[in-house]
């Protein structure tokens, strides 16, 4: 479970996100729609410690993360360990696939098993296997990303985060990057994660697959939360103007 409070973060002048409050309970998919520069990126950053918040609290599976402040009115993690505990339980898909050039996929999706959770290398590839082969993977295990659409290579960026047996999953724009022959076979994956009940939070464009999946959807407007609710709701009847506006002009 993820729990945002009143979630301020500024990069210097710049106040990107002004009081953004947030839950994703067990089961639940919560989805965050929004124009650019909108504040949803950082949103996720600040929930994976990738970025320090300004003021708020953030609590994941239970667990706050602990802050104090760096001495130039922001903050910074009071303790390394705690903000590494708490990302090795969350699986973070980028709208890059980033995964590490110099390996084949199944390097990239033992990686983190083996060498941070310590799981013994046969182990950890069975696992990798099975999850090469639930995103479709199977033959490609000893292909090196370069080699792989743009579409096999965010499966294959799933498979990695399911790696560390998440109990959360966040996903910035997972498919924004990729041509649109492609943006299926990945969405079809992660509906697949989402049927199955697993905890996510997810910025999307693509209205029609958060409609389909999302239990609740959050709209971002200049870095607070202008409307939320059920997907019903926020795409059948929309109560803000700027919402009414944004679900128009992305169509
Ligand atoms: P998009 O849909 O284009 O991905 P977004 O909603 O994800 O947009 P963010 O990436 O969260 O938006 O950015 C929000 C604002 O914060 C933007 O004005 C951006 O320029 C600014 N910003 C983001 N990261 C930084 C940073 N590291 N330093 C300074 N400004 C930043
Ligand atoms: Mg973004």
């Amino acid at each position: 479970a993820i729990h945002v409070e009143n979630l301020h973060k500024k990069f210097g002048q710049l106040h990107v996100l002004k009081g953004v409050s947030l839950s994703a309970r067990d089961g639940e998919v919560v989805a965050i729609i929004g124009g650019s520069g909108s504040g949803k990126s950082t949103l996720l950053r600040c929930i994976n410690c990738l970025e320090n918040p300004t003021s708020g609290i953030i609590r994941v599976n239970g667990e706050e993360i602990r802050l104090k402040p760096n001495g130039f009115g922001d903050s910074i993690p009071a303790d390394r360990r705690q903000i590494e505990r708490i990302r090795s339980r969350l699986g973070m898909v980028f709208q890059s696939f980033n995964l590490w050039s110099h390996m084949t996929l199944l390097e990239n999706v033992i990686e983190v098993p083996v060498h941070v959770l310590g799981i013994k290398r046969m182990d950890a590839i069975a696992e990798a296997e099975r999850l090469l082969a639930r995103v479709g993977l199977a033959e490609k295990r000893d292909v090196y990303p370069a080699y792989l659409s743009g579409g096999q290579q965010q499966r294959a960026a799933i498979a990695r985060a399911l790696a560390v047996q998440p109990r959360v999953m966040l996903f910035d724009e997972p498919t924004s990057a990729l041509d649109p022959e492609l943006v299926g076979e990945v969405l079809k994956v992660i509906g697949d994660l989402a049927r199955e009940g697993r905890t996510m939070v997810l910025v999307t464009h693509e209205m029609k697959f958060a409609r389909e999946v999302a239990t609740h959807v959050i709209y971002l407007f200049n870095g607070q939360v202008e409307e939320e609710g059920p997907p019903e709701q926020i795409f059948g009847a929309p109560k803000s103007e700027r919402l009414k506006q944004f679900i128009r002009s992305i169509g």
